[in-house]
C-alpha cells in the first residue's frame, strides 16, 4: 500500500514521519538508504551526479529544480528525476517537503515568487504522481485523502469557497445539485439521469465527473493547504527561532532558484534591428525629450498625468522589461524584480524626484498621487508596494507618442531620433543601441543612484 503522505505530506501520517526524524543535523548527512532507493529506481539516470541526491538537503533542492526543469526545459528528461515517482521514497520525500516549507517560509516573503513556486511544485508533483500510480492504488489513496479532507458527496460547494476565491478551482469545474457537490455515480444518475435522452448518463458522468474531478479537487485542496502551512510558519517567525540547518537550506534555495530560473528567463525580448532589449540600469541620456522634460519637472497643466501615467510606466518598463511591446505575455513587476529591490531603490526614487521637481511639487498638494503611482505599477490602491497586493491592479504600459501629443503636447519636443518611432520606450531602446554602437554608453553612464541588481 502506498503511503498517504506520498500525496499528502501534511496528513497525520506525514507529521508522524517528520516527528521520527532524529534531529535536523541529519539532513546534511550522507544517506545510504536514500541513495539506495534512488539508484534502484527504474530508468533513473545515475551518470549525472547533479541529479542524484546524497543527502536530504540535496533531495530538497532537487525537488525544486525538478519543478523548474519540468516546467521550462523543452528537453526535460524525466529519467533525471525518476526517483520522485518511486513510492519507496515517500518517507524521505515527506521530510523534505516539511523542511522545504520551513526554509522557504523563513527565507522568502509571504506571496513571493518562491512561495508560489513551492506551492505550484507541490501541485505538479501530485498531478504527476497520480498519473504514474497504479489504478487501484490511486483510487484507494484518493478516496482516503478526500475523506480526511472531509470531501464527500453532498457537501455544500461553499466548503470549497477558498479554492474558488483564489481561482484554484472554478465553480464551473463542479457538478452541483441544489448547491451540493455531486461526486458519486449513483447520485449523478439519480439526479440527472432523466435529463439525457441521446446518451447514457453513465457516459456523461465519466466525462463530467469520473475520477478527474476527485483528483482535481484533491490536488487543489492540497495546494491550498501547502499555502496555508507556509503562512502559519511565517506567522510564527517572530516568536520562534529557525534552526540553523533550515536557515542554511533557505539560503541555498535562494541561490538554486535564481540560477535555475535565470536559464529560462524570457525577459529579453528581441528588439529586432536594435538587438536584444535587455533589462539593465536606467540610462538617462537615452531618455526621449518628453521623458527628460517630465523628469526635470512639469510646471503647467498635465503635471499629474505626466508623473502618474507617463513617467511611472515608462521608467518601470524601461528598467525592467523594455521588450514589452514585442511580447504577447502578461507580466508583473515581481516576475522580473522578484524582491522589489529595483522598484524600491531605483524606479520609485526617480519618479518621486520628478514629482518633487514639479511646480508646485506634486505630493505637497496631492499626496494621494503616491497611491495612484503604486496602482499603476500593479500593486493596487496602497501607499507602499507590497507583493501581497500585486495583481490588484494592472501594470500600466507606456503611452504612445500619439497619445502624448494629444494629452501632454507641451512635453513632446520631437528631435531627429523621434523619427520612425511611435512610443517613448522604442526611442529609449533605439537610442541606447545607437549609444552603445558608438561607444557612448557604458555602465558608468547608468543612473548612479542605482543599486546592484
Ligand atoms: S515624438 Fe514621442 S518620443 Fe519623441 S518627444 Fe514626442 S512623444 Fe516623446
Amino acid at each position: 500500500m502506498v503511503l498517504v503522505s506520498y500525496l499528502n505530506p501534511l496528513s497525520e501520517e506525514g507529521r508522524n514521519i517528520v516527528r521520527g526524524l532524529g534531529g535536523l543535523e541529519e539532513i546534511s548527512e550522507h544517506n545510504d538508504d536514500l541513495m539506495d532507493i534512488v539508484i534502484h529506481t527504474n530508468r533513473q539516470t545515475i551518470s549525472n551526479q547533479e541529479v542524484v541526491p546524497e543527502t536530504l538537503v540535496d533531495l530538497a533542492i532537487n525537488r525544486i529544480k525538478w519543478y523548474i526543469e519540468r516546467k521550462n526545459n523543452k528537453d526535460f528528461n524525466p529519467n533525471d528525476y525518476a526517483y520522485f515517482f518511486n513510492e519507496d521514497i515517500a518517507e524521505y520525500d515527506t521530510i523534505v517537503f516539511h523542511i522545504l516549507a520551513q526554509a522557504i517560509a523563513n527565507q522568502f516573503r509571504p506571496g513571493s515568487r518562491e512561495v508560489k513556486l513551492f506551492v505550484e511544485s507541490q501541485g505538479l508533483m501530485i498531478e504527476d504522481r497520480l498519473i504514474k500510480l497504479q489504478l487501484s492504488d490511486k483510487k484507494e489513496l484518493v478516496e482516503e485523502i478526500l475523506n480526511d479532507l472531509l470531501i464527500r458527496d453532498g457537501i455544500e460547494w461553499s466548503f470549497l469557497k477558498d479554492l474558488i476565491a483564489t481561482k484554484k478551482l472554478s465553480l464551473t469545474d463542479l457538478v452541483l445539485d441544489n448547491g451540493e457537490i455531486v461526486l458519486d455515480r449513483e447520485q449523478f444518475v439519480f439526479s440527472y439521469g432523466d435529463k439525457f435522452s441521446d446518451r447514457s448518463p453513465d457516459r456523461v458522468y465519466d466525462i463530467l465527473i469520473g475520477d478527474n474531478l476527485r483528483e482535481l479537487i484533491l490536488t487543489k485542496l492540497l495546494m491550498q493547504n501547502t499555502e496555508d502551512y507556509i503562512k502559519s510558519i511565517q506567522s510564527q517567525l517572530a516568536i520562534v527561532e529557525m534552526h540553523p540547518a533550515i536557515v542554511e537550506l533557505g539560503e541555498m534555495l535562494d541561490e538554486a532558484i535564481s540560477e535555475s530560473l535565470a536559464q529560462y528567463s524570457t525577459y529579453y525580448a528581441s528588439g529586432g534591428a536594435f538587438g536584444n532589449m535587455e533589462i539593465g540600469k536606467l540610462v538617462r541620456e537615452a531618455f526621449p525629450p518628453c521623458i527628460a522634460n517630465t523628469v526635470d519637472g512639469v510646471s503647467s497643466g498635465g503635471r499629474n498625468d505626466a508623473i502618474v501615467l507617463l513617467l511611472t510606466s515608462f521608467v518601470s518598463y524601461a528598467r525592467l522589461y523594455p521588450g514589452i511591446f514585442g511580447s504577447d505575455r502578461t507580466v508583473k513587476v515581481s516576475d522580473i524584480d522578484t524582491n522589489l529591490n529595483i522598484t524600491l531603490n531605483e524606479i520609485l526614487p526617480l519618479i518621486y524626484e520628478a514629482a518633487d521637481n514639479c511646480t508646485p511639487p506634486l505630493f505637497e498638494d496631492q499626496p494621494q498621487e503616491k497611491i495612484n503611482i503604486i496602482s499603476k505599477l500593479g500593486f493596487g490602491m496602497h501607499e507602499e508596494v507590497s507583493l501581497e497586493n500585486e495583481g490588484e491592479t494592472k501594470w500600466y504600459t507606456p503611452m504612445s507618442c500619439e497619445k502624448i501629443k494629444m494629452h501632454l503636447p507641451q512635453l513632446c519636443k520631437e528631435n531627429k531620433d523621434c523619427a520612425k518611432i511611435n512610443n517613448p520606450l522604442s526611442y529609449y531602446s533605439r537610442k541606447k543601441w545607437i549609444m552603445s554602437k558608438n561607444g557612448e554608453f557604458n555602465k558608468d553612464s547608468a543612473d548612479e543612484s542605482s543599486s546592484n541588481q
